[in-house]
């Protein structure tokens, strides 16, 4: 067939979730002109993890999470990932702010109370080990201005008030410490894609098409040849585009194997499921309003750090506490057991192999987890909420983390727990693997993205000029000038409406 019979685009996108919803109306808004494309194989976006149930809708700040700040052989603590993650979620949160500025005046945004709550951030440690570290990691982060909120209390009067589930039936011998950062927030990425999905189906030369498989990647002159099973109605067609993103949440991996990109070569993905205990019961869920997040178990990766959170979604609270670790094949929920025999290839078998080799804590953790009984999770809940009572709580299936396997010089091959975003060296496609800390940063993931893929397009006036209305303070600005961070921190929080009373 030639050429000038397939339908031509700028932007295909892989994938309606946070990631690949963020990117298309991040470029919209950088060339209104382009002609873009989402592709998304089930009924609607936002059905995988970016949907609010299949994550923990943790704002990740740097805030509360304690993995984020590992202690040196010293005892000294770095914070410097607390505060990279801190500065990028401003990130995020000046462009959501900047999105519901426009929907004010012309309705093309949902309310910001729809998908952001402000909620407590706490950090709970249990023996004098975590105290100490606890106090430590305080006085290290409130020496920075993202951190100077930051309490510190090993008062259990106090400790009432801030979580008020958890002290009663506690040891009264137990040491205990808590931080409390009232900052924090629960993020309904589900409702934020959905929103970002909207926006860009409403403007002209974006479109958004569900139930539509992409099977086929194949680079030409123009670009890539993308080939999509149509799901609904059978069929298959092509479509020509200059730029791919593969933002396909776990299955990002074989399509960026698909596309025989040099820089693919190497990568392999390790599949953790994960389960939370969830509580619906108004009377227990009125009493905790706050993400309590704790130390993860020695050996356990940094994914399994246990909390007991608030969530809001559609309107209604819940309490969430987990996750618990799970494996399973699949890259995807809704994906196929075959999905990780099937990712093997000659150039990712020996990086899979070592990581095999040399994580038998990991393989040990999860088997571990796998195996435990109902009674079992619920007591690690009651090392958090000692009066939890079985009843009020139901166990239910999260997302799945597709870990990243990576080649490494020195060992064969490593698993890395962040993100990673793989790109051509021409720019004309990229994929993000792996998981964490995700959704919170995808707008600095994106920018990343958009330096590496259109590196001209960024120099432009117009480009320049849009950034820079949008973002009124990058990450790096905001982490070493105080000021600044105040200010546009307040601006986003107030067009954010995260000044007003958390909940009802
Ligand atoms: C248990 C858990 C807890 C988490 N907690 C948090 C948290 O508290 N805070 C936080 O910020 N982040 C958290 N995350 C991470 C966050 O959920 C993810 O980083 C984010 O949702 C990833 O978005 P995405 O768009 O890349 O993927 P997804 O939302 O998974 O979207 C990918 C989409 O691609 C589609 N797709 C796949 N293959 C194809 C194909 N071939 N053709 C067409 N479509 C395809 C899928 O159907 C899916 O809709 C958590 C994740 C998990 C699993």
């Amino acid at each position: 067939m030639a050429q000038n019979d397939y339908e031509t685009v700028d932007v295909v996108l892989v994938g309606a979730g946070i990631m690949s919803a963020t990117l298309g109306v991040l470029l919209k808004e950088l060339d209104p002109t382009l002609k873009l494309e989402v592709i998304e194989l089930m009924e609607s976006g936002a059905i995988e993890s970016s949907n609010p149930w299949n994550n923990a809708g943790t704002g990740h700040a740097g805030l509360c999470e304690l993995n984020y700040t590992p202690p040196a052989a010293d005892g000294s603590i770095d914070i410097k990932k607390s505060v990279t993650i801190n500065t990028q979620f401003e990130e995020s949160k000046q462009f959501w702010a900047y999105l519901v500025e426009q929907g004010i005046e012309n309705g093309s945004f949902g309310s910001p109370k729809s998908f952001i709550t402000p909620v407590p951030h706490l950090s709970f440690v249990r023996g004098q080990e975590g105290i100490d570290f606890l106090k430590t990691r305080f006085q290290a982060l409130t020496k920075h201005h993202a951190f100077s909120d930051m309490e510190y209390t090993e008062d259990r009067a106090t400790m009432a008030k801030w979580m008020p589930l958890m002290l009663p039936g506690r040891d009264p011998q137990e040491a205990i410490a808590a931080t409390r950062v009232m900052a924090g927030t629960d993020v309904n990425f589900g409702t934020l894609t959905k929103h970002l999905l909207h926006k860009l189906s409403t403007q002209p030369d974006a479109q958004v098409k569900c139930k539509q498989k992409v099977n086929g990647l194949e680079r030409n002159g123009q670009g890539w040849r993308v080939s999509i099973k149509d799901l609904q109605n059978g069929g298959q067609r092509t479509i020509q585009a200059k730029f791919v993103f593969l933002g396909a949440g776990g299955a990002a991996l074989p399509l960026l194997q698909m596309s025989g990109i040099p820089e693919g070569k190497g990568f392999g993905g390790f599949p953790v499921s994960g389960q939370w205990l969830r509580c619906d019961n108004p009377e227990v869920v009125k009493q905790h309003e706050a993400k309590v997040y704790s130390q993860a178990e020695v050996g356990s990766p940094p994914m399994s750090v246990p909390h007991l959170d608030t969530r809001v979604v559609d309107g209604k609270k819940s309490l969430l506490f987990g996750p618990y670790a799970g494996f399973s094949t699949k890259f995807l929920r809704h994906g196929s057991l075959l999905d990780l025999p099937l990712s093997i290839r000659p150039n990712n078998i020996g990086p899979m192999l070592a990581v095999a080799r040399d994580n038998f804590e990991l393989t040990r953790y999860l088997i571990k987890e796998v195996m435990q009984s109902d009674e079992k999770r619920l007591k690690t809940l009651r090392g958090f909420y000692p009066l939890a009572k079985t009843e009020d709580w139901r166990l239910e299936v999260a997302g799945q983390r597709v870990q990243i396997i990576k080649k490494d010089a020195k060992h064969g091959g490593i698993l890395q727990f962040g993100t990673e975003l793989v790109a051509a060296q021409d720019g004309s496609i990229a994929a993000l693997l792996g998981a964490s800390p995700g959704a919170s940063v995808t707008v600095s993931i994106m920018l990343d993205l958009i330096k590496r893929c259109f590196p001209q397009q960024v120099k432009s006036e117009q480009w320049r000029s849009k950034l820079n209305e949008i973002f009124p303070a990058m990450a790096e600005v905001l982490a070493s000038d105080a000021e600044r961070y105040r200010e546009v921190q307040a601006r986003s929080d107030e067009l954010l409406q995260l000044n007003e009373p958390a909940m009802a």
